[in-house]
């Protein structure tokens, strides 16, 4: 008599039943990433890497990090040398065939649009400086929609039986995110023209987008941390009636900019620099506090 094991039986029925077996693990590099592979693959298991209180430059390769990247059948990031310090470190521990450069399963967001301040020429004096242009992509709604419909596409190569509820996510996405641009845009009209000064080029693309200038930056160079004899320069301009503002994001060293705020008029304004955290759940959320913070600050 053959014998067939119940709790085999059970399992075989389990995975019969289970409707998505097959959901992806995906490992987002920054928490905003994962916040559009929620919008595009509600299914799959994302996780971030960082959170939107951490410095996506500097970050540990920690063990749990390389344990989810060994597991990981796709991984999304910012790219243009953003991780340049962390990620070939992950890569190289988790050797995960899949997750190598090159492959389908690496997406590069950077890799899918136009950066802003590419540079043909990079040497030493310049600092931490980003050669492949800035990587701080996420606060551009035309580059992240262009973004998105690169990784609905990337989504479907690596999960062809899928591929047609990504492009069904996708095309939600499209429709729900066009309507939103315009309203932001509309919204933030009035923040056209005004003078900001900022720390690191973290919100280059959102300034760019709403036409808002950053006359000073409080690092002396790229990367590196505010000096007193570099803030000790801004005190002019900080003063000088062209700026509204200092801002830095809420994962940076707020003590610089307390410390010119000090030295002038202006407000300091901390903005969320990602998802994930501070009640914060989705790229609209974000799009929405930073605009609604600056709004407020720079045109009250
Ligand atoms: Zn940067």
């Amino acid at each position: 008599m053959v014998r067939i094991n119940s709790n085999w039986i059970a399992a075989c029925a389990a995975l019969l039943l289970t409707p998505s077996a097959s959901a992806l693990e995906i490992f987002a590099c920054e928490p905003e990433y994962a916040a559009l592979l929620t919008e595009l693959a509600p299914e799959a298991e994302v996780y971030s890497a960082t959170t939107a209180l951490q410095d996506p430059h500097h970050v540990q390769a920690r063990p749990s990090l390389i344990a989810k990247m060994r597991k990981a059948d796709l991984a999304v990031c910012a790219g243009a040398a953003l991780e340049v310090g962390w990620l070939p470190v992950l890569q190289m521990k988790a050797n995960n065939r899949k997750l190598r450069d090159g492959q389908p399963g690496m997406f590069y967001a950077a890799d899918q649009v136009e950066t802003l301040d590419q540079l043909t020429q990079v040497d030493r004096t310049m600092g931490d400086v980003h050669p492949e242009g800035n990587p701080h992509l996420h606060f551009s709604p035309y580059r992240m929609l262009t973004i998105a419909q690169a990784l609905a596409q990337r989504l479907g190569e690596i999960d062809p039986a899928n591929k047609a509820s990504y492009q069904a996510n996708l095309a939600a996405f499209e429709q729900r995110w066009t309507e939103a641009t315009a309203k932001w845009e509309a919204k933030a009209a009035p923040l056209r023209g005004q003078g900001v000064i900022a720390y690191h080029t973290a919100f280059r693309y959102l300034f760019d987008w709403l036409g808002i200038e950053q006359r000073g930056d409080l690092e002396p160079k790229p990367g590196l941390p505010p000096t007193s004899a570099h803030l000790a320069s801004l005190v002019e301009l900080a003063n000088s009636g062209q700026v509204k503002a200092v801002i830095h994001t809420r994962f940076q060293d707020p003590r610089g900019a307390n410390w010119l705020a000090q030295r002038s008029e202006l407000p300091v304004l901390a903005l969320p620099y990602s998802t994930g955290s501070e009640g914060i759940d989705n790229l609209y959320q974000l799009y929405d506090q930073v605009i609604d913070a600056l709004l407020a600050e720079l045109t009250s």
